[in-house]
């Protein structure tokens, strides 16, 4: 039987991001990811350069030979609405490749890996969690993502019974005749909201990477939204009229949306799998990582005392973080009222540039953790 301090399901932002705080904290720690990495994940690959502060990027030595995509201005408007461009002085963001950047993030952990495992039993021995018959640990990490079955363990109902935001994308290498009908710019992604504003596209282009994709709250109605959408970018010449037709799809839970139990004695779920994504942009890579900080910083100073009551710290420095899950983020506006403004927001420069892109998307007021 393979021991260690933390036992991480998961080896996206969230687990790697645990992992690694966690490693320089001096614990012994095993991730474990169903899947061979590197492996893709379904995400546009935006990140705030929050994510890059906490993480202790170096820009430098990532970019070689890796996509690291800098963005300083973007479009915005409805489908088929008119246009805004915000441009601005410096870098506000950058594109990465999934495929890249988690297997990055993981290989710079330090932690043990089992890669290519899927956690399929999970049994309570005393105060030692047992993992496949195989990895005992005192401390669990649930960073399974959104359908993590450390959260099923927990009680989550995972599925259609949770209110989720579905979403779909591409991600695909322009060859020659793609690329000079792509007139997307690279450091200038675009973003089109729904008209009835409960979801946005978006077209993304990292290198000569193009990355579209469509997300919505609920279940409904995805799969026409994305075509409308697809439609809109090939009418205004946006996007080649030979883009690949497999989408992919995934699901995940917003900050407030979520109600999923964050902890229980020796354990704790980060990123997705806590459903943690900023409610205003479904941004989540930051949650992800930020979460997974948090909670590697309460686990190494609970002295191996993993009970509730200790644990606790974790859910209050949440809340202190992003909100609580009944009024998430102190500066969100609610859902009604901003249906109401947004298309009045969105035909704004000012409002468009100090709202929803300042507040909503770049939480540039926010410093990163
Ligand atoms: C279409 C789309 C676009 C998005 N675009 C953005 C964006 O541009 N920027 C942004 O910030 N956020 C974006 N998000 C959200 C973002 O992708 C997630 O919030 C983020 O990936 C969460 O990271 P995580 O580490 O919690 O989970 P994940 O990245 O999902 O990692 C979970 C890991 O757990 C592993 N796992 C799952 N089940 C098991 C099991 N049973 N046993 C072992 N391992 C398991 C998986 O293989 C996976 O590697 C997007 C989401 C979608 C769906």
């Amino acid at each position: 039987m393979e021991t260690c301090d933390v036992l991480i399901v998961g080896g996206g932002p969230a687990g790697s991001s645990c992992a690694w705080k966690l490693r320089q904290r001096g614990m012994s720690v095993t991730v474990m990811d169903k899947a061979q990495f590197p492996r893709d994940k379904v995400c546009a690959g935006w990140i705030t350069p929050a994510v890059v502060q906490a993480l202790q990027f170096d820009t430098g030595d990532y970019a070689k030979g890796r996509v690291l995509q800098p963005i300083t201005a973007i479009r915005t408007g409805l489908i088929h609405g008119r246009e805004l461009e915000t441009r601005y002085p410096a870098t506000i963001s950058f594109g990465i490749r999934r495929c890249e950047f988690d297997h990055y993030l993981l290989q710079r952990s330090g932690a043990r890996l089992r890669l290519g495992e899927t956690l399929k039993s999970l049994d309570k021995r005393g105060s030692l969690w047992i993992a496949n018959d195989a990895i005992a640990a005192p401390l669990l990490i649930g960073a399974g993502g959104h359908f993590c079955p450390v959260a099923r363990h927990l009680g989550a109902k995972l599925g259609a019974a949770e209110d989720a935001v579905t979403a779909k994308e591409i991600e695909f290498e322009m060859d020659a005749e793609q690329d000079a009908g792509c007139r997307v710019r690279a450091d200038t992604p675009e973003i089109y909201f729904c008209r009835d504003l409960k979801g946005y596209g978006w077209c993304f282009r990292k290198g000569n990477y193009l990355n579209i994709g469509l997300g919505r709250e609920g279940h409904q109605g995805l799969a026409e939204h994305l075509e409308d959408f697809c439609d809109f970018l090939k009418q205004r010449g946006k996007i080649p009229g030979n883009i690949p037709d497999k989408f992919h799809g995934h699901a995940y839970l917003l900050r407030g949306h979520a109600g999923r139990k964050l902890l229980d004695e020796g354990v704790l779920l980060v990123g997705d799998a806590a459903g943690l994504a900023y409610a205003q942009s479904g941004e989540g890579i930051r949650p992800a990582v930020e979460s997974g900080l948090i909670a590697a910083a309460v686990v190494a100073d609970a002295g191996e005392d993993y009970r509730y009551q200790r644990l606790q710290a974790y859910a209050e420095r949440l809340s202190a973080r992003f909100g609580s899950e009944a009024a998430p983020a102190a500066d969100m506006i609610p859902g009604f009222v901003r249906k109401v403004l947004a298309r009045g927001l969105l035909g704004s420069r000012w409002a468009t540039r100090h709202v929803v892109l300042d507040r909503w998307f770049l939480h540039a007021r926010q410093p990163a953790l």
